[in-house]
């Protein structure tokens, strides 16, 4: 099979859907793979990374989507690649099509075939190709969260693991699901007091067999929450309710009983934020005050590590990737049912109800 990997063309996205290891093992599987110029540049793999490992450099997306049978992104198609797509192609990417029916309008007349990264599913129940981007959020949360404690960015001005003699700041993650373990791993590593809050007694009881000697956990009650965030010099939001708009847990007439200076990073700002006075910002001017509490909210953290992040979502998609190449969807998503529920459109149809559903639409 011929597999392309065009540059990504969302603003501010500098991931790519391959990386050159990736390509090395699609074509040590006996496939092509064409990649657009300077597609890894972002993430800091050259043309030369690529070209060395035997991937054919072409100049433009049109070429790409022109030549390959299978296209493997980072984002959704945006309206000018979804021209390109065509009957019988296989697309492989993030897709988020429940909010977005211009997309899914164009994927369906496309007539191609587009697994999206977000509903491929484990045995577990988790996200495998959602995980690793919560991972990246999660680890990256202390650290910006410790930039925006410094006095000059508006902050506390608290170190995160003080010195001897001088006690370390005091974080509380707000849900202690993939991203608030990370967070509340990373913040202890820095040296912080740190407490995962969760409603889940399950995943606070796992959390505690785990890490009961990294970090502290309590139930997420609203009079503990309160407590905690009146106390904290950072507070880390990581909740979560699939399929919900996450629940407003920190008010704005508390902000007022917190100590000045202190910082709100709401990571869940992607699903319009578990604080009340959170908006959505961006790399560009990632911070700002409200009431003297400091809030980070940016929607696509993972976007600051794009390196990383391409490797680390590169290591997730690479075995679906290479089902898909090597068997055809049709086959692979026959053998392997989390693989299926990645499934969204087909030859002009919806194949998830959850994004039926959501638009309206027969699925
Ligand atoms: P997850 O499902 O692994 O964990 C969510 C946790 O929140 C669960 O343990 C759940 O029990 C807990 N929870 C739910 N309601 C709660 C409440 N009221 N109080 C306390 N805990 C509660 O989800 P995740 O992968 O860790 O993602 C967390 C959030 O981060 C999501 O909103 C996700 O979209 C977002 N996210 C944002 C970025 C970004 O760039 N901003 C990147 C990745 C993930």
């Amino acid at each position: 099979m011929k597999i392309g990997c065009p540059k990504e063309i969302k603003p501010q996205e500098f991931r790519v859907g391959m990386t050159p290891s990736a390509a090395l093992e699609a074509i040590r599987n006996g496939h092509e793979v064409v990649i657009e110029t300077n597609a890894g540049a972002g993430a800091g793999f050259a043309d030369a990374d690529y070209a060395a490992i035997g991937a054919t450099i072409l100049d433009t997306a049109e070429e790409v989507f022109a030549t390959a049978d299978m296209i493997v992104k980072v984002k959704e198609p945006q309206a000018i690649e979804r021209k390109m797509l065509r009957e019988g192609q296989l697309l492989y990417t993030y897709l988020h099509l429940a909010p977005d029916p211009d997309q899914t309008h164009d994927l369906l007349e496309s007539g191609c075939t587009a697994i999206a990264y977000e509903t491929v599913t484990d045995r577990n129940g988790g996200l495998p190709l959602l995980a690793p981007m919560s991972e990246v959020a999660g680890r990256l949360a202390p650290q910006v969260g410790s930039w925006t404690l410094q006095k000059a960015n508006g902050g506390r001005g608290v170190l995160m693991g003080g010195v001897p003699g001088v006690g370390s700041a005091r974080v509380i993650v707000i849900g202690g699901g993939v991203v608030g373990t990370h967070a509340a791993k990373i913040a202890a590593g820095m040296g912080a007091d740190v407490t995962v809050l969760d409603r889940s007694l399950p995943r606070l009881r796992y959390l505690d067999d785990v890490f009961g000697g990294t970090f502290k956990n309590q139930f997420a009650s609203a009079g503990t929450t309160a407590e905690l965030v009146r106390e904290a010099d950072m507070v880390i939001g990581a909740v979560l309710i699939p399929g919900a708009a996450a629940p407003k847990l920190v008010r704005r007439e508390q902000l007022s009983g917190m100590k000045p200076g202190a910082v709100l990073v709401d990571v869940a700002i992607d699903q319009g934020g578990c604080f009340e006075t959170s908006k959505a910002t961006t790399h560009a001017d990632p911070i700002y005050e409200v009431d003297g509490i400091m809030h980070y909210c940016v929607a696509n953290m993972p976007g600051a590590v794009a390196r990383t992040s391409t490797q680390a979502l590169g290591n997730a998609t690479l075995p679906f990737m290479l089902e898909l190449a090597n068997k055809g969807w049709k086959q692979a998503c026959a053998d392997d049912p989390h693989l299926m529920n990645g499934l969204n459109v087909q030859a002009g149809k919806l194949t998830y109800a959850a994004v039926g559903e959501a638009l309206n639409l027969d699925f």
